[in-house]
């Protein structure tokens, strides 16, 4: 098979509804996830022989369908990315010869073994990670994500415990309680940093939020749910501690106090064995920053997110994003900028010509800048208080999982030596950062405290420096060098 107009990375709302324009258009597309199966964070199908859950979406039902029915659309499933090699000279690791400017070699790893794509341009569509959020006792098992339990529900049919509290501040939280109440799960409380007051929207807010029925309807149907099974659901209350040994056993629940910080003489032990936590996303920008694609720092929107311009074209030629990855802001908008960035790469490729790109583009743009208006105001409200969650932790708590390393070994490190006050060099001297995971369920806490004790800011902390393989792979992979790349 010859080599690929398109590697789609990801195959969630953003890379399907590109996969599907792009193949419509003739281009022929490789779409590769390590999922089993397409759908992505939200449309997640239960593995082949399991039934889907109720309330599977039509939208994602219809995005997998157009997707497939595509032609020129090739899938690999259960394959990581693990590098997009050839986009920096001496840069990447990689010493074979540099790919022709604009053909990149993307190095993946499944079932098939390592393959190194040579595709013409590629698509960005990663997607994002629940964000971490260290505190004492926040590594127990039975302290679980709560996009993390979602996946136990929605993949395997599972409810990964019995007295379920769910903690954080992000929406997220009430549809999974709702997701856990309809199979089963006993949920004993719902508690969101928010005060009750924050979340009601202005007149300005209301306006906005017109014509984003959808996601409102799902909320009030989430808050309808706990209700009538008698679930409580605080506002203005933050999970400080968690406790347990070996296991969860209880978590302490606080008032927020003015500062967003626990008010004292607040705190409550609630039982339970399982903690799900819900504080918002991070785009999983690593294989973009991989690549030498810039980043900026937006915080409501889940953190560093890949600069682009109105094509989502990246300040790399020929690697476009959407979804996540341009700011946290859900499905459908995820969808919508798959669209837009598919029909920029037929522009860029020769396979659509600019005018009928254009003409193409002009309804999706609209359709963007209406959902943007929407997620705008969603983000403001729940963008998480990182200083005030920054305070939860104590000089015991673990920030590195991988490395064990806690939050007094990093603010010693950064009081002895007053000069450090990067990410990176803080990786260097404390190896927080530098386990398997590569920092993604680190990096957010230990740049915080890293702002927090010398006062700079994100941009000037910055991030560990993404390498290939941005994903755990086995060491033959890294051994592909002197072979001819294979394309198929
Ligand atoms: C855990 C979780 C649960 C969520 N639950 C809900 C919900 O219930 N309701 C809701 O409205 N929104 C939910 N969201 C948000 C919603 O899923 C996203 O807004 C939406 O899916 C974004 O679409 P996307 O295409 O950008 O990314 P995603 O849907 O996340 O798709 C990205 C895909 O990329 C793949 N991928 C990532 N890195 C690699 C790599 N290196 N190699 C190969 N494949 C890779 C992933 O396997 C994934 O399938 C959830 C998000 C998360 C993270």
């Amino acid at each position: 098979m010859s080599a690929p107009d398109v590697v789609v990375v990801g195959a969630g709302p953003a890379g399907l509804a590109a996969a599907a324009i792009l193949g419509r258009h003739g281009a022929a597309v490789t779409v590769v996830d390590e999922q089993e199966q397409p759908g992505g964070q939200i449309y997640r199908q239960p593995p082949a022989g399991f039934t889907p859950p109720a309330g599977s979406s039509s939208a994602g039902r219809a995005l997998l369908a157009e997707a497939t029915a595509a032609a020129g659309v090739r899938w690999l499933a259960d394959t990581t990315v693990w590098g997009v090699l050839g986009t920096r000279a001496g840069l990447d690791g990689y010493a074979g010869d540099q790919p022709a400017p604009g053909r990149y070699r993307v190095a993946t790893h499944g079932p098939a073994g390592v393959r190194l794509l040579e595709p013409r341009a590629v698509l960005l569509t990663a997607g994002a990670y629940d964000l971490p959020v260290p505190f004492p006792g926040w590594t127990l098992p039975g302290v679980l994500t709560a996009g993390g339990v979602q996946t136990f529900v929605k993949a395997q049919g599972l409810l990964p415990g019995g007295r379920f509290v769910l903690a954080g501040g992000h929406p997220l939280l009430l549809v999974v309680a709702a997701q856990l109440v309809r199979a089963g799960a006993r949920v004993v409380e719902v508690a969101l940093v928010q005060r009750r007051r924050d979340l009601l929207p202005g007149p300005a807010g209301l306006a906005a939020v017109a014509g984003a029925g959808g996601k409102i309807a799902e909320g009030v149907g989430a808050l309808r749910v706990l209700r009538r099974a008698g679930v409580p659901v605080r506002f203005g209350t933050v999970v400080r501690r968690a406790t347990g040994d070996p296991d969860l056993t209880s978590v302490t629940l606080a008032e927020v106090g003015p500062t967003g910080q626990p008010a004292p003489g607040t705190d409550r032990e609630v039982p339970c064995d399982v903690l799900a936590l819900g504080y918002g996303f991070v785009p999983s920008v690593e294989l973009a920053r991989q690549a030498g694609c810039a980043v900026d720092w937006d915080s409501p929107a889940g953190g560093w997110v890949v600069r682009h311009d109105e094509w989502l074209r990246t300040s790399v030629p020929r690697i476009a994003v959407a979804g996540e990855l341009t700011g946290v802001a859900g499905a459908e908008q995820a969808a919508v900028e798959g669209r837009l960035a598919a029909l920029g790469l037929l522009r860029d490729l020769g396979l659509l010509d600019e005018h009928r790109a254009a003409g193409l583009a002009g309804p999706v743009r609209r359709e963007l800048r209406h959902r943007r208006r929407f997620v705008t105001r969603v983000l403001d409200r729940f963008a998480p208080d990182r200083a005030a969650l920054g305070s939860l932790v104590t000089d015991d708590t673990v920030l590195c999982r991988c490395e064990e390393v806690r939050a007094g070994d990093v603010r010693r490190a950064l009081r002895a030596n007053p000069h450090l006050g990067t990410a990176n060099a803080v990786k260097l001297v404390t190896r927080a950062g530098m386990g398997l995971c590569q920092g993604r369920s680190c990096q957010p806490g230990v740049c915080q405290l890293i702002s927090d004790v010398t006062g700079r800011g994100p941009e000037q902390v910055g991030a560990f420096t993404a390498q290939a393989p941005v994903k755990p792979v086995p060491l033959r992979a890294l051994a592909v060098g002197d072979e001819p790349p294979a394309t198929d």
